[in-house]
């Protein structure tokens, strides 16, 4: 089932991306603290002449963590390598990957914490020192070839950075986390895509927009698609409030950017649980979610805007979530 307002990457997206991807930090807008830091960083590495210290970017999905990478690769003028964990079996694979780079490469690997865990170890010592040690053969004649690689960079992506092993975690230079983007930095990618989607948007539109969105520029350029769409069907020479708001009650989003599956989820416990507070197993098997999928998608957003709050004893719903489906507390 396809989500509207999921962060993750939908079949649907993949061709309009890549012409919506922001090339150069100037261009990335929001995460200005990571920026900052990013920048002083490129910079200084560019003035010794050595590659960039290793980056870890994590976040939700959505967030821009794919396009900082490739950013990262243009701000240092070299070339972008990009792969992700699960896409790497074997150690094998990793050296070959490895051994094709050219000095100063950045090399993206989304969804690092998902490396096999052998190919994950042949990793610690090409991001400390550059080489790797390769078995060829198998049983008494089986021996450990070493291999020089050229410096580079590892740009890993994932959700949070505590699923990543503590061995590998300690072996990036720079941590930076992305956070849900304030509504006016979301507001100014809307008016930015609608600018190269040749959409004029009036500026309530975009507030709109960006207000059910999440804080996730993904999910704003999705629903701007749709939005955009119907926009062109009643004739409108520039996207309206008042369109905007139709179609996304046709998308079924909600005020604050909620759909089905988030009130599934708060309901659940709810009606279940009495607001909780009630384990994410429980929450899970209830609603038939994966707890991993329940904890990196839906949940962070419940809980950046107050709906959920995690206590020792489990999840539980907040007044201003009752509030929000017109109930009162003590309803359920
Ligand atoms: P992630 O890797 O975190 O899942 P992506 O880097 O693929 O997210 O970003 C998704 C889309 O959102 C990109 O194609 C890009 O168009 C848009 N985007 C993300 N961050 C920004 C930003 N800071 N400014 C403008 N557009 C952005």
């Amino acid at each position: 089932e396809e989500r509207m307002v999921t962060g993750e990457l939908q079949e649907e997206d993949s061709t309009v991306e890549l012409s919506l991807r922001p090339t150069s930090l100037k261009q990335y807008i929001g995460q200005s603290k990571v920026k900052e830091n990013l920048s002083i960083f490129i910079q200084a590495a560019k003035m010794r002449n050595e590659p960039l210290d290793h980056v870890l970017l994590y976040g939700p999905p959505g967030l821009g963590k794919t396009t900082l990478a490739a950013i990262i690769a243009n701000e240092l003028g070299v070339q972008f390598r990009s792969t992700s964990g699960p896409a790497i079996d074997r150690a094998g694979d990793l050296a070959a990957i490895l051994s094709s780079l050219e000095p100063g490469d950045v090399l993206f690997i989304d969804e690092v914490h998902r490396l096999p865990r052998s190919v994950e170890e042949v990793l610690y010592s090409a991001m400390e020192d550059f080489f790797i040690d390769i078995v060829i053969g198998t049983g008494p004649s089986a021996r450990s070839v070493r291999i020089d690689l050229p410096p580079f960079t590892l740009v890993g992506a994932t959700t949070r950075a505590g699923l990543l092993s503590a061995p590998l975690r300690d072996r990036f230079g720079v941590l930076s986390r992305l956070e849900y983007y304030e509504a006016k930095d979301l507001c100014a990618i809307v008016e930015r895509t609608a600018d190269i989607f040749e959409a004029p948007i009036a500026k309530e539109a975009a507030i709109e927009v960006a207000r059910r969105s999440r804080g996730t520029p993904r999910i704003a350029n999705r629903l701007l698609k749709r939005i955009r769409d119907i926009s062109q069907v009643r004739g409108e020479t520039e996207i309206s409030l008042e369109t905007t708001s139709t179609a996304l009650k046709m998308l079924q989003v909600d005020d604050v950017g909620l759909d089905h599956i988030d009130h599934k989820l708060l309901k659940g416990i709810i009606e279940g649980f009495q607001g909780g507070p009630v384990g994410l197993e429980t929450i899970a098997a209830t609603i038939r979610e994966e707890s991993q999928t329940i904890e990196d998608v839906y949940e962070p957003y419940l809980l950046q805007i107050g709906f959920i709050q995690r206590t020792p004893r489990g999840r539980l719903v907040t007044a201003k979530a009752y509030e929000h489906f017109g109930l009162k507390v003590n309803d359920s």
